[in-house]
Order: structure tokens, then C-alpha cells, then sequence
């Protein structure tokens, strides 16, 4: 099985959604890479066996530590429930980051409608083609 790397990011409304959803679908994130923002990873890893890579909190940075892989190309999915309903703090980090979700052409879930049929797509295998050849090489230019 090919091993994709994936962010959770969950504002705090939308947390116990994301916990729900990560615990239905454990068996399709089980063996993949996983990243998330501080508390939502915590709160997955406190309901299931995942093991999670955490960043920081992501009114602390956490969005952008992600942003920083994704404009790498070295993340495969993102599935970001975020909250509409809301005023966030880093809003300019929350954009910053879809925004280079866009410019890589990263396939990003705001909300968990499109997070179901991005996760039934990766169990199915049709994330093959993120398999680029220079996915994980270092970015032109950079150490
Ligand atoms: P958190 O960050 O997972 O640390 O709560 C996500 C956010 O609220 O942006």
C-alpha cells in the first residue's frame, strides 16, 4: 500500500466532528503518514490507535507549519474542518494556507461532506496519482 501524507486541522467547534469522523475511517488513515494541528491531533490520538505527527496550535502556528509542507508538495490531503461560523484569530494563516493548498493543487476538505468522498477516494486508491516521481525531493533552491 502506498503511504500518502495527511493533516487533520479542526477548529474547536468542528473537533468533536473531526474526532467522529477520523474514529469511522481509522482503518483507511491506519499506515498512512498523519500530521495535524496541536489540540486536534491530541483529541484524535485520545480516541484512537493513530499516531499523529502534532504542530503547534494553530492560532500559534500550527497552520502554518502545515502550509510550509504543502508548499513543499509534501502533503496529499488535507481535510480541514474549519468553522464558518466563526471569527478565527489567524484567519490571514487560514488563508494563507488554502491558498497555497491551491497553488500546489493539494486536495484540501473544509468541510465533512467533502471530507467523506476524499477519504472513500483514498480507500479506494485514487490518490495514486500523487505518487509524482519528485514529490519528496527538496524544493529548488533550499538546503
Ligand atoms: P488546534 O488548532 O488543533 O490546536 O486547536 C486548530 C485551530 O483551531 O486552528
Amino acid at each position: 500500500m502506498s503511504v500518502f501524507h495527511i493533516a487533520f486541522i479542526a477548529h474547536d467547534r468542528k473537533k468533536d466532528e473531526m474526532v467522529n469522523f477520523v474514529t469511522a475511517y481509522e482503518h483507511v488513515f491506519h499506515g498512512h503518514q498523519l500530521y495535524s494541528t496541536g489540540t486536534t491531533g491530541l483529541r484524535i490520538m485520545e480516541q484512537t490507535e493513530l499516531n499523529i505527527h502534532r504542530f503547534m496550535s494553530g492560532p500559534l502556528g500550527g497552520d502554518q507549519q502545515i502550509g510550509a509542507l504543502v508548499a513543499q508538495n509534501k502533503l496529499d490531503l488535507i481535510i480541514f474542518l474549519r468553522d464558518p461560523l466563526m471569527a478565527q484569530p489567524h484567519e490571514p494563516d487560514i488563508t494563507a494556507l488554502l491558498r497555497i493548498c491551491d497553488v500546489q493543487g493539494i486536495p484540501v476538505a473544509t468541510n465533512i461532506a467533502t471530507a467523506e468522498i476524499l477519504v472513500k477516494a483514498l480507500d479506494r486508491g485514487d490518490f495514486a496519482w500523487r505518487e509524482l516521481p519528485d514529490k519528496y525531493k527538496p524544493v529548488e533552491g533550499v538546503e
